[in-house]
């Protein structure tokens, strides 16, 4: 019973996505962005044992196809922004793979009045993709200049419900929390201890786990409303380092 409920709203979802793309014909990205979802879904479907699903919440896929990814990478890089991989963004950190931001969207099961905490802003993709589905979110970034340029950009894009702080978002934002929803974009050793107390009862938040050399998992961190936490191992990823004196 469930799978054609799943295809129906996937059907609808690209139907609303092209319908998007052509009312946006002047947009010269826009064939672009509309082969990237394609991409996507492709890539959601051969991992669908993994997911668990066929198909993402059709908002995270209207989310990235709405998002002008072009706009957040070097300008050198805008006409191969909407390849499916990540990109150089400048001191050695990356931009993620579009795939990968999709997934871990859709992981976090967000609703429109959630708080939601990024650690590791870098160009600030995700945290325009996750504006796109909550009222707040709060994006932490360590190494200065990242953190200004993609203040800078999502400001020049229009987010007003964006907060960018430079920081060690190892230890979370302590005076915004609890958030009902967590997703860090570089790889931890371990899952912050802070950022589990900063998730509210009945949250999710999403971390890769591992080092830089070995096989890194994309860990799905569940929290009851009981406070207890379970965690569940999504798929192997790659990711550059959560850094930090920690
Ligand atoms: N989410 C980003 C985007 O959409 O472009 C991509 C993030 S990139 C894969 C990881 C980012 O995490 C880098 O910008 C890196 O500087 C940042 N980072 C690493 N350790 C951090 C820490 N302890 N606190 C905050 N940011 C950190």
């Amino acid at each position: 019973m469930r799978k054609p409920a799943r295809i129906i709203s996937f059907m609808v979802c690209t139907t609303c996505l092209l319908a998007g793309a052509m009312a946006g014909d002047d947009d010269p990205f826009a064939e672009a962005r509309q082969d990237m979802i394609r991409e996507i879904e492709a890539d959601v479907r051969r991992t669908s044992l993994q997911l668990d699903t066929e198909a993402l919440d059709p908002r995270v896929m209207q989310a990235l196809a709405t998002v002008p990814r072009h706009a957040l990478v070097p300008g050198s890089l805008q006409d191969v922004a909407y390849e499916n991989r990540p990109l150089p963004i400048g001191h050695g950190q990356t931009i993620s793979q579009p795939y990968i931001v999709a997934i871990m969207t859709d992981l976090l099961k967000m609703t429109p009045a959630d708080k939601v905490l990024e650690v590791g802003t870098g160009s600030g993709y995700q945290a325009a993709i996750l504006a796109e589905l909550v009222d707040r979110v709060y994006t932490i970034e360590i190494i200065e200049a990242l953190g200004q340029q993609a203040r800078a950009g999502l400001e020049a894009l229009g987010y007003e419900n964006i907060t960018v702080r430079i920081g060690d978002g190892y230890y979370g934002w302590q005076e915004q929390a609890p958030f009902d929803a967590i997703v860090v974009t570089a790889a931890a050793s371990h899952i912050p201890p802070p950022l589990i107390e900063q998730l509210k009862n009945g949250g999710r938040m999403i971390v890769p786990v591992g080092s830089r050399f070995m096989v890194q998992q994309l860990v799905l961190v569940e929290k009851d409303l009981q406070g207890e936490v379970v965690t569940r191992q999504i798929l192997p990823v790659r990711f550059v380092p959560l850094t930090g004196t920690h």
